[in-house]
């Protein structure tokens, strides 16, 4: 079987790892996209690298321009592209314009679509990614959805039962493969200690564009800097928004660091003593690593890890920030506890296979 398979940024490289593992252990014919959503070494190349992942078939330069022409971009791009190699299925995963891009150029040509990590739901339609997480859902012939939840909210969306499939999270696959590589060496180069400090990640469009809400949640970090210290990686659009607010003066007792790649991500998450961010890729690895996140938004796709009590949502006012983490911090012991409760949140090892087995099945019997 000819397996298309498109990514365009860091959490997509990082999720469909396991599967572009799978379709070449199978003997899959695997045809792989890159559309250089993220370009940069170390918002790509580096977990391409880190991942042994194989370099891209085809590598499009498509620019950061407005949402809709990005997504214009991808469509275009990549129809020629299926159209010369015409695959069997095109896998996408999450939410980004890649994957919605992807999704649009394949359905046109009436090429099956499966999407990963499908029926994820933020239910705030302000928020670019919940647009695309839609969509996508719409186009796509194989729905693998990675937890009951997400199953349900297709359902509740209208889309056929025939078109989703209950498989988990590859995340689950990632961490279970590349656990025994976690050291503690980027520790030690940033001359920190072990569950002494708070790991901090804010990239979300709506965080970092708005510059009241930037501004909330820069106040927070800061007011906590003098209790604890703040490790930040902070991602290249985030630092971009930071000076051109001119809120750099909000950082001079944070330590702050460019992006980190993969095993040094997972480490800095696994050592800290709590997680604030908006990331959903980091929410899901801090609740399989046992760190207690806070996530730095009204809504979380990632419901799972709140009901279980392990994850706080707070939003942006800086109020709401600290008066959450004095809670957490009160509660700490508590907290831990429930981490054994949470085992299996985002389902069981052999995601990849799962999916591969069905689309070799649904696709195999036609
Ligand atoms: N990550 C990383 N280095 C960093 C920050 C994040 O490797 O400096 C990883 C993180 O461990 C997670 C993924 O990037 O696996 C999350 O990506 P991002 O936050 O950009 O996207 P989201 O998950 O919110 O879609």
């Amino acid at each position: 079987m000819k397996i298309c398979v498109i990514v365009g940024t860091r959490p997509e490289i990082i999720k469909m790892q396991p599967i572009l593992f799978e379709i070449k252990k199978r003997n899959h014919n695997l045809i792989f996209v890159h559309t250089g959503q993220h370009y940069d070494f170390m918002m790509s190349d580096i977990f391409i690298n880190e991942l042994k992942i194989s370099r891209p078939d085809y590598f499009l330069k498509v620019k950061t321009l407005s949402q809709s022409i990005q997504i214009a971009e991808i469509i275009a791009s990549c129809d020629p592209i299926l159209k010369a190699e015409n695959p069997d299925i095109v896998l996408v995963q999450g939410d980004t314009n890649s994957a919605l891009g992807g999704s649009i150029a394949s359905a046109k040509l009436d090429l099956p679509v499966g999407h990963v990590e499908a029926g994820c739901r933020s239910f705030d339609r302000h928020m670019p990614e919940e647009i695309n997480r839609v969509l996508i859902a719409d186009i796509a012939t194989f729905n693998f959805a990675p937890t009951e939840n997400c199953m349900i909210n297709l359902q509740r969306e209208g889309i056929k039962s025939e078109n989703i499939f209950l498989t988990g999270h590859p995340i689950v696959d990632v961490l279970s493969n590349i656990s025994n590589k976690i050291d503690t060496t980027v520790l030690y180069k940033l001359g920190i200690n072990q569950k002494k400090y708070y790991l901090i990640t804010i990239h979300r469009r709506e965080n970092i564009e708005n510059k009241e809400k930037l501004n909330e949640i820069l106040k927070a970090l800061d007011l906590i800097s003098d209790k604890v210290l703040l490790v930040f990686p902070c991602h290249p659009h985030t630092e971009l928004q930071i000076n051109k607010f001119g809120f750099s003066n909000y950082l001079k007792k944070i330590k702050t660091i460019k992006t980190v790649g993969y095993h040094e991500s997972l480490s800095l998450i696994q050592n800290a003593r709590l997680v604030l961010t908006d990331s959903g890729g980091i929410q899901q690895e801090a609740a399989i690593l046992g760190t207690p996140c806070i996530t730095l938004r009204n809504e979380t796709e990632w419901v799972e890890s709140i009901e279980k009590g392990i994850n706080f949502l707070t939003g942006h006012e800086s109020n709401n920030i600290t008066k959450t983490i004095t809670e957490v911090e009160k509660n700490y012991s508590t907290i831990q506890e429930k981490f054994t409760l949470a085992e299996g949140l985002f389902g069981h090892q052999g995601t990849a296979c799962r999916i591969l087995k069905i689309i070799e099945q649904e696709l195999l019997c036609r």
